[in-house]
């Protein structure tokens, strides 16, 4: 999904070991719970428009974008003091696959043969993995425009539960 999905998630995490986890315990499982929820918000991106690639030439692809990256950017910005620990660890697949091992692969693409092996490292495929799993019986709509409805009521329900708990 998308990253405002993935931080609001992250800030809700944080807030509940922060609240019911003293010293170290509070800081270790809002790292391993914010991992983990990358994983199985992705999983569930399965109901939400989201396409491979981009499409440029498609207005309301480009209008979404616009939207969701802004704000995206405006939940970075309100949360990232104090719930940078939870935000980062939240975010950490996306990081490392998009922005290290993509990167990585796209040049040896380039320089070797062999494909079959060249996505086994990617963090995604856990993602993946609980997908097939547990989430098999839910619709694909990554290329459905309905999809976008879904992530703005996950995205107001995530809002809400942290303007309740907070
Ligand atoms: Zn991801």
């Amino acid at each position: 999904m998308e990253l405002i999905t993935h931080n609001l998630v992250a800030v809700i995490i944080q807030i509940l070991c922060f609240r019911y986890f003293i010293f170290p315990l509070s800081i270790i499982l809002t790292i391993i719970f914010a991992y983990i929820s990358h994983l199985v918000v992705d999983a569930l991106a399965k109901i939400t428009y989201h396409t491979a690639d981009a499409h440029t030439d498609d207005k309301f692809w480009v209008v979404w974008h616009i939207v969701i990256y802004s704000i995206s950017l405006v939940s970075l910005i309100v949360f990232i003091v104090p719930f940078w620990l939870a935000i980062l660890f939240a975010n950490l697949i996306d990081i490392t696959d998009w922005f290290i091992l993509r990167p990585i692969r796209n040049w040896r693409t380039e320089t070797q043969a062999d494909s079959s092996k060249r996505d086994l490292w990617y963090a995604h495929k856990q993602a993946d993995w609980i997908r097939d799993k547990f989430f098999f019986w839910l619709p694909n709509w990554n290329h459905k425009y309905v999809g976008v409805s879904i992530e703005i009521i996950i995205i107001i329900s995530l809002s809400l539960i942290i303007f309740f708990i907070i």
